[in-house]
């Protein structure tokens, strides 16, 4: 679907992604782990062009590009705290709104607030919420939303950045059910960032270990994080058996 392929990224004369290979596949979760300063938002944001690689090239797949040409916006962005990405005098309906406008352009009423309603269902919020603004809601009800906005232009990729991290641990364990459904029922790729071994275990397909902007192991879940090669990845683990 994407492939990155020595990617480097320099802020001032620090150079915080250092030559970074991967590949992400069509329905697949890669999760992308490190400790805070590792550079995992910085790469998270060139996969999601919104940032550009100093160095390095990001290939899109034929899929994606055919995506692109033909859907709105084929790679979205979650972000830890979704407050910052809602316009707050916004309600929730018309944030869910836009973003199906993207995907479906203009539709009549009726027909778009059906559309609100079954994304608000898929992502088990009460209806009523559609008219609520999101400054009214609880942290786990936002990201919900955020993952809905995200989700109703049908992506080919998504791209989430310590969705969860924000969150209590109960919620937070609600929180990646739903994510592991929506990632079985829509066949999107996704990039899934967390400093949480735990949470990464549970939803990722294959795991990359960042460390200071390079790769230290790249594999799938079962490998990096039952059989780890690199001496890091051993002491990531360690640190929270
Ligand atoms: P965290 O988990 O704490 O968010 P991270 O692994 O996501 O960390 P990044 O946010 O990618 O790491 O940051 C990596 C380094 O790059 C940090 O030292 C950060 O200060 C620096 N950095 C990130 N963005 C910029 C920027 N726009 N300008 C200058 N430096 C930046």
């Amino acid at each position: 679907l994407l492939r990155l392929q020595g990617i480097r990224k320099r802020f001032g004369t620090r150079e915080v992604v250092r030559g970074v290979d991967l590949v992400l596949h069509p329905g697949r979760t890669l999760g992308l782990v490190g400790e805070s300063g590792s550079g995992k938002t910085t790469l998270a944001r060139i996969v999601a062009g919104l940032e550009t690689p100093s160095a390095g090239e990001v290939s899109w797949g034929p899929l994606l590009q055919r995506a692109a040409a033909g859907r709105a916006r084929p790679v979205q962005f979650v972000y830890q705290d979704p407050l910052s990405s809602f316009d707050p005098r916004h309600t929730v309906g018309t944030i869910l709104a836009q973003a199906l406008a993207l995907r479906f352009g203009r539709e009549p009423r009726a027909r778009l607030q059906a559309r609100v309603a079954e994304w608000l269902a898929r992502v088990e919020l009460p209806a009523a919420l559609a008219s609520r603004r999101p400054l009214t809601l609880s942290g786990g009800q936002r990201q919900r939303v955020a993952i809905a906005r995200a989700l109703a232009v049908e992506p080919r990729l998504v791209v989430m950045d310590e969705p969860v991290s924000a969150l209590d641990v109960s919620v937070q364990q609600q929180v990646l059910r739903l994510i592991a459904t929506l990632q079985r029922d829509t066949g999107a790729a996704f990039l899934f960032i967390s400093h949480d071994l735990g949470v990464i275990r549970q939803v990722s397909h294959a795991v990359a270990v960042l460390q200071a902007g390079a790769l230290r192991e790249i594999g799938t879940a079962d490998q990096v994080l039952t059989h780890p090669r690199d001496p890091y990845t051993r002491e990531l683990l360690a640190a929270v058996a």
